[in-house]
């Protein structure tokens, strides 16, 4: 197929927090040298940001695909952007109330502290995906290339040296030909932004064996409703975290409330992918956390508006891979940066995107973009306090992961003690695919508990959540996803019951007989289900851009 190629300087794959506030922190560089040179106070060349510098996104719109809990912490935003209250950030609230229970099943015990680390007084309740519209409306204005409804499907390489991306081909005809071929977009320096579980990020960590010597990563998955609220108990701005009910042998994780206004309320669970359990299914789980006598008083009379799903990284300080290579930088998820012991990653995101574009900038203006000089924002990274961060909370995750109260919780009590000293080294971790046990080994002659009947308002079903979240794909495409042999999954569903039928947030996965159809146009891009299939049988393809989730408060 003829493809058209056009030339930029730098390529941001993903339009996240990171990216964004990447691209941002670099033209404000750039703009401030400009105007130095411009004025005399400064020798050299300016260094030119229109048609140079761009971002590219899958979402039908930026914002489309990002969902969070979300607290942003606001420091680091005042940093990228001190100003931007007057710019218009869209805060919800901010934290003025917060509490922890730990849930019982018809019970609840609230914990006398907050640990500091959980701490969120004055930090910013905000909608993430208004909050990367917005961004992205910034980012614009400073002459950022925007390319939305795109996606990067192939990064380009010279050898090992990353040349640049190919975006996706549009609108498959009846003859076999695409109406829109993709374009080879070629870049200097291509920074990979793509969230949890990157298509990409995954295969040139595969090709470039950027793991080595690092524990395997190992992820959550988050699933969220919004509910709107005739009578809201809780005050805007309150946040309430729960540990315990429904989280129970082979489920681990935890709960949260957090209000984002007068009427509207977010509730999520956040799940550990590590679960044993063959029936593993976060969404269920959600339905049954808001039966609890807690979640239900607040939501009892709440008409449920918005759903939305998505991994996240956990493994921590020990998954993280190398972060650069020549011509790529890994920033924010991609390079595995959440702080779960916080459970936060906006932070990082802005954060590490900031220190890649300092490296940018100072490779633009000496035109040298060797691996060497990409490598030092790998140095920045070690000497912030994201890396300082991690490092308290090493072992965080991996405890939680080997089951709480035992032995995990003894494991989390002498890391939360001991700042991270204890226990020494690195506690194991297994990917998430091999932790899943067969239906006989983890149920022995019970069954799994089934769930209330489904009234769409407490008990949502999941393709009505689908609904909510927006999500849609032109039909006029290949399924993005595919299994590798079907004779596998036969297998797996007289031995495991098929999983994917039940951890896919989405319905995506449905037995028929003795098969499983593959409902694509259903995907929330939550990137759950090549982490999570014990037999590695599914392989996720990027699917035409503008496809997916519409999130617009998520
Ligand atoms: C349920 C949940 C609750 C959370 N709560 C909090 C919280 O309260 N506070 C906090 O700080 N953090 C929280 N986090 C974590 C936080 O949301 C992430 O750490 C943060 O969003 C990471 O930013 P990012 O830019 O790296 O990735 P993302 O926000 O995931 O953005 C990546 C973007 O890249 C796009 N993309 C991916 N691949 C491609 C491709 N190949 N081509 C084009 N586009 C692509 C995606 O569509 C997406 O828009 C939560 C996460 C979840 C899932
Ligand atoms: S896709 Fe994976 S989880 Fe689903 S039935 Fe096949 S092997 Fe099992
Ligand atoms: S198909 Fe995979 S990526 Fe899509 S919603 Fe289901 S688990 Fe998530």
């Amino acid at each position: 197929m003829e493809r058209e190629a056009i030339e930029f300087d730098i390529i941001f794959v993903g339009g996240g927090p990171a990216s964004l506030s990447s691209a941002i922190h670099l033209t404000n560089l750039i703009q401030k040298h400009n105007e130095d040179i411009a004025g005399g106070t400064q020798q050299g060349e300016t260094i030119d940001i229109e048609d140079k510098i761009a971002v590219v996104e899958k979402g039908a719109y930026f914002g489309a695909h990002n969902i969070s809990g979300a607290l942003l912490m606001p420091g680091v935003l005042s940093e990228l952007l001190p100003d931007h209250k007057e710019l218009g950030c869209p805060i919800d609230a901010e934290v003025t109330r917060e509490s922890i229970y730990y849930l019982t099943r018809q019970g609840q015990i609230k914990v006398p502290f907050i640990p500091s680390f959980l701490n969120n007084h004055g930090n910013y309740v905000i909608s993430l995906s208004k909050f990367v519209s917005w961004l992205a409306q910034i980012a614009e204005k400073k002459q950022v290339m925007m390319l939305e409804a795109t996606a990067a499907v192939e990064i380009l390489y010279e050898d090992t040296k990353v040349i640049g991306i190919r975006t996706d081909d549009k609108r498959l005809q009846e003859t076999g030909e695409y109406e829109t071929p993709g374009y080879l977009l070629n870049a200097k320096v291509v920074v990979l932004g793509e969230g949890s579980n990157g298509t990409l990020r995954r295969s040139i960590v595969e090709k470039l064996n950027l793991n080595q010597d690092k524990t395997p990563s190992i992820y959550e998955l988050g699933v969220k409703e919004i509910y709107e609220l005739k009578s809201n108990p809780l005050k805007k701005g309150e946040c309430i975290h729960t540990l315990g009910y429904p989280f129970r042998r082979g489920l681990s994780g935890g709960g949260f409330i957090y209000c984002m206004s007068e009427t509207k309320v977010a509730i999520g669970l956040i799940a550990h992918l590590s679960s044993e359990d063959p029936q593993f299914d976060p969404h269920k789980e959600l339905q049954r956390y808001k039966q609890h006598p807690l979640i239900n008083s607040i939501i009892k009379d709440g008409t449920p508006s918005h759903y939305g799903a998505r991994t996240l990284p956990c493994g921590g300080y020990f998954s993280i891979p190398k972060l650069t290579s020549d011509g790529i930088m890994l920033i924010g998820d991609s390079a595995n940066l959440v702080d779960s012991q916080k459970l936060k990653g906006l932070h990082t995101a802005i954060k590490s995107g900031m220190l890649a574009a300092e490296v940018l900038f100072e490779a633009l203006k000496a035109n040298d973009f060797s691996a060497d000089r990409l490598a030092q924002y790998e140095e920045k990274l070690k000497h912030s306090w994201i890396y300082s961060d991690l490092r308290k909370g090493r072992n965080f995750t991996p405890a939680v992961a080997k089951g709480v109260p035992f032995p995990g919780g003894l494991l989390l009590g002498l890391q939360m003690l001991t700042g991270g000293a204890l226990p020494l080294g690195n506690l194991e971790t297994k990917p998430d695919y091999s932790t899943t046990e067969d239906m006989k080994t983890f149920y022995g002659t019970k069954v799994p508990e089934p769930l209330p009947k489904i009234d769409d308002r407490i008990i949502i079903s999941k393709l009505t959540d689908v609904y909510f979240s927006g999500t849609e794909h032109d039909e006029k495409q290949q399924s993005h996803i595919y299994l590798k042999d079907e004779a596998v999954c036969r297998k797996c569903i007289s031995d495991y019951q098929s999983p994917c039928t039940e951890f896919c947030p989405a319905n995506v996965y449905e037995l028929e007989s003795d098969r499983i159809r593959v409902n694509f146009s259903n995907c929330l891009h939550c990137k759950t289900c090549d982490l999570k299939c014990p037999f590695e049988n599914i392989v996720w393809n990027l699917p035409e851009g503008g496809g997916g989730p519409r999130y617009t408060l998520q």
